[in-house]
């Protein structure tokens, strides 16, 4: 079975067989089908809106990528924290690594797993426009 889609009355019909050209049973229109090819082996996959790089800045102009590599090799400094522009949050953090003796990397090490996973729009909901003085997780 090959779907054809009319570019004019935008209706769904069926061939049997892949055709050169068409004529759609509801407004009579005849065109050429397209993508045949990958409708013989099955739908198209429908993709959504596209979804932003980890590395694509967000409306709030940060980038998870970025805060996530910056968890991981200078989250001790509180880097990430710095870099959605949450200072005190960067000062607390470095205070942590401190007298946590770096025990405290080991949240550092799960919020860098948690920017790579989560989505932009949670990211910058949770880390930058947050109200908390110390979003963690
Ligand atoms: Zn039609």
């Amino acid at each position: 079975m090959f779907n054809h889609q009319c570019p004019k009355c935008g209706r769904t019909f069926t061939t049997q067989a892949p055709v050169q050209s068409v004529q759609c049973p509801y407004c009579q229109n005849v065109f050429q089908p397209m993508n045949q090819q990958q409708q013989a082996y099955g739908p198209q996959q429908a993709y959504g809106p596209a979804q932003p790089g980890i590395f694509d800045e967000g409306p709030s102009g940060k980038s998870r990528g970025v805060a996530a590599l910056l968890a991981f090799f200078l989250g001790g400094f509180g880097a990430h924290y710095f870099y959605v522009n949450k200072v005190p949050a960067g000062i607390i953090c470095l205070i942590l690594t401190i007298i946590t003796c770096g025990l405290w990397s080991i949240i550092l090490l799960i919020q860098t797993f948690l920017f790579f996973t989560m989505s932009q729009e949670d990211f910058e909901r949770k880390y930058v426009y947050s109200q908390s003085t110390f979003p963690i997780f």
